[in-house]
């Protein structure tokens, strides 16, 4: 499957440009041009600028992981650069995803002096291979101390090179991996390549023994990200020191109106909202972004863009890209994108559903199960070693998804439970359930609906309904982690499925290998396959859930399974340093043990930084913003009760409100102090320890403070009430 080839195809089965298309709906390769990727060095642009052999020679290091020769580097090099400045680039930066969660980007100039008092243009095959930017400000998380500075980046060729375009600047990204000078990852992207190899190679073990012939290689992870978040107009935004400050609302009341009516979802785009979806589509399809799918989510104010999805690593750079180009381009129409993952209390917040699955170079998924399933022995095995891996392994995938934004989000009553389960659907669980108890004799049928009116076409039905509460869900023909925060970079959940399923397919290999011998027949095989999928089944089966996740039943269930309950970040990141988590990160050589450790370290403090900030943020709120408005809301009253007194005019319900108001205001104010005294007496030393009392002492307080704060909006005047109301940044659209 060629990389770029594969997404063309995608993204010309994705879209309806019917005019362009001829009768089988293909569309000219100068439509696709002129749409969608025309700002990427892509494999066909590689294929027109590069000489043959070298050409040849590089499609050979992609597909099979080869090392890249110098020499081809450096023709690859040259043509890369000579694409760039003929498309405007000035530039060009080797673009990674240090571990800050975020993207890091250093630009180098194109344009270097000859030495004889002119300049040329100039981007050697070293230059396009290898960086050293500066590491010292990134985490290591203990890592690399500060005087051993040195970093490296690495082209990653199987991503491929586009152009960022901004006013009047045009550079060229090349992606690539970063690690310290010792070779340690520093970044979210080595280890995902190295989990893709590591499942790979275990897949195919896998596939060799159903005797898959040579022309099959590679197994490929394969991702596809359903992206939500907010919309809001930017200059309340800009009215919003905690959104500004911390992506999030610490304190709002609750509107009359919020999601109750359930009518934003799925409703009509707003104007202005569409010609901003319709303009970060627009540039996503210039560097090869597949995006296809656009609609309103549950919560007023939030909206989803879905990709096609892509090979995992590809996959994960083009969300970090979508994830920058929504934040861009909202305020050319006026509005601030938020991607927190619950920028508002008491609605829906915003996750990054992830959709998983596994293909061969040749372009099978080994995820679909096809009609007959229960005769497909091989998606069989596949389907339960990810149900063994994500039994096996719940609680490191828990903490994989782990940071304080997605805590306000996992376990309320409309994101996924922090419990870890799988749906299987009717289908899939009666085939289980057969399997269990002897060799499976039929797949259970969706049939069709009939809908009644003539005019209406029958639909068929598929064999299993949804389950919108499981967070990690088989949808079809992939399995869907719907826990994953709208703010994470995917490439850490993914890294840890690669991980686990690679694990599990390790083990699945073996005893297969071992049960049937090394040339079976096909009847010894199938007997090895049954009784080895029987034993996964009966040891595993304890993670498949198809019922409401949200209910404090299943809660209860759960806990009877013996299923992990890791509440939040606290209770679930020192999972990632566990002996197994070690043991299997450094099995696969995925991560080395410094590398897990420093990876629980980054989180966890992390995780500290950010509840401090938005503690700090929330007592100066408080004092700067709220009280002052308060305090004159309370002058007016108390003057409003002294002149009617005065005037002899009884005034007692008045009195009663001004005392139960100052009380109200008395207790945010202390209760705001008490916020301010806990910040200052942090303890020293051990971040986890740190955690554990930012969670016991500072959380609680925050939340008391936010529940007096919310009282108050609703009785001060509104015209002195000092920020935006969620009235106005969910409904001004
Ligand atoms: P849903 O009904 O859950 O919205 P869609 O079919 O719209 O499902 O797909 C949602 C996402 O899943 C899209 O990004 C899509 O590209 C992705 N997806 C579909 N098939 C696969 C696959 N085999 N591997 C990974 N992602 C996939
Ligand atoms: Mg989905």
């Amino acid at each position: 499957m060629s990389l770029i080839s594969a997404r063309n195809k995608a993204v010309v089965a994705a879209t309806s440009w019917k005019e362009n298309a001829n009768s089988n709906g293909a569309i000219s390769q100068e439509r696709v041009d002129a749409y969608f990727g025309c700002d990427v060095f892509s494999q066909r642009v590689m294929r027109q600028r590069l000489p043959k052999d070298v050409y040849k020679r590089l499609i050979q290091t992609l597909e099979h992981g080869e090392p890249l020769d110098p020499q081809v580097a450096d023709v690859v090099a040259a043509a890369m650069k000579d694409w760039a400045i003929e498309n405007g680039a000035t530039h060009y930066t080797h673009w990674f995803q240090p571990l800050t969660g975020l993207t890091a980007e250093k630009h180098d100039s194109l344009v270097v002096p000859d030495g004889q008092g002119g300049m040329l243009y100039a981007l050697s095959g070293s230059d396009l291979c290898q960086g050293e930017p500066d590491a010292s400000s990134f985490p290591s998380g203990g890592l690399r101390a500060t005087f051993e500075a040195r970093g490296y980046t690495a082209w990653d060729a199987t991503s491929p090179a586009f152009l960022m375009r901004g006013e009047r600047n045009v550079t060229l990204v090349i992606p690539t991996a970063f690690v310290s000078w010792t070779g340690a990852a520093l970044d979210q992207k080595t280890p995902l390549l190295r989990s893709m190899d590591a499942l790979s190679k275990q897949a195919l073990r896998v596939l060799r023994i159903f005797g898959a012939d040579r022309g099959v290689h590679r197994v490929y992870t394969t991702v596809g990200a359903e992206q939500e978040y907010f919309l809001v107009d930017r200059n309340l935004y800009y009215a919003r020191p905690d959104l500004v400050t911390c992506d999030r609302t610490l304190f709002g009341a609750r509107p009359p109106k919020g999601q109750q009516l359930e009518d934003h979802y799925f409703g009509s785009i707003p104007p202005r909202v569409m010609s901003f979806m319709a303009e970060v589509e627009k540039e996503l399809y210039r560097v090869g972004i597949p995006v296809k799918t656009r609609h309103n989510e549950v919560a007023p104010g939030q909206y989803e863009i879905a990709p096609v999805f892509e090979e995992a690593n590809v996959a994960c750079d083009h969300q970090m890209v979508i994830m920058e180009t929504l934040k861009r381009v909202a305020p050319r129409y006026g509005l601030q994108a938020i991607l927190h993952e619950k920028p508002f209390a008491g609605l829906n917040g915003s996750g990054k559903h992830n959709n998983w699955s596994m293909c061969t170079n040749t372009g099978v998924n080994l995820l679909d199960p096809q009609d007959e399933t229960h005769t497909n022995m091989q998606f069989l095995v596949f389907l339960c070693a990810v149900i063994r891996a994500v039994d096996l392994h719940a609680d490191l995938l828990r903490a994989s998804i782990a940071s304080a934004n997605n805590d306000h989000r996992l376990g309320a009553n409309e994101a996924p439970p922090a419990i870890i389960s799988i749906f299987l659907g009717d289908m899939l669980t009666d085939i289980i359930e057969q399997l269990e108890t002897g060799t499976p004799k039929r797949t259970l049928k969706g049939g069709a609906i009939d809908l009644g009116a003539r005019s209406l076409p029958q639909l068929p039905r598929h064999s299993g309904d949804r389950n919108r509460t499981s967070p990690f869900a088989f949808t079809g023909n992939k399995f869907e982690f719907r826990a994953v925060g709208a703010s994470a970079t995917s490439a850490w959940p993914n890294t840890v499925m690669n991980t686990i399923v690679a694990e599990s397919l390790d083990d699945v290999a073996t005893e297969l290998e071992r049960a049937a011998g090394s040339k079976p027949s096909e009847a010894k095989l199938m007997a090895a396959v049954r009784t080895m999928l029987r034993k996964v089944i009966k040891q595993h089966k304890r993670v498949v859930f198809n019922g409401d996740g949200y209910s404090p039943e299943w809660h209860r269930e759960a806990e009877k399974r013996g299923l992990p309950h890791l509440r939040d970040s606290v209770e679930s990141l020192p999972v990632l340093k566990n002996r197994k988590s070690i043991e299997l990160f450094t099995r696969y050589k995925v991560l080395t043990k410094q590398e897990v450790e420093s990876r629980f370290h980054i989180s966890i403090e992390k995780y500290c930084k950010q509840i401090l900030i938005e503690s700090e943020a929330m007592v100066l709120l408080g004092r700067q913003l709220i009280l002052p408005a308060v305090h004159e809301h309370q002058q007016r009253l108390a003057a409003a009760v002294a002149a009617t007194q005065s005037a002899n005019v009884d005034c007692a319900p008045q009195r009663a409100a001004l005392r139960q108001f100052v009380d109200l205001v008395n207790r945010f104010a202390s209760t705001l102090d008490d916020l301010a005294d806990a910040d200052d007496s942090q303890p020293e030393g051990d971040t986890v320890e740190h955690a554990r009392y930012l969670r016991g002492q500072v959380i609680p307080r925050m939340e008391r403070l936010r529940a007096l704060g919310d009282e108050l909006e609703l009785r001060v005047a509104a015209g002195l009430w000092p920020l935006p109301s969620y009235r106005e940044m969910l409904f001004i659209k």
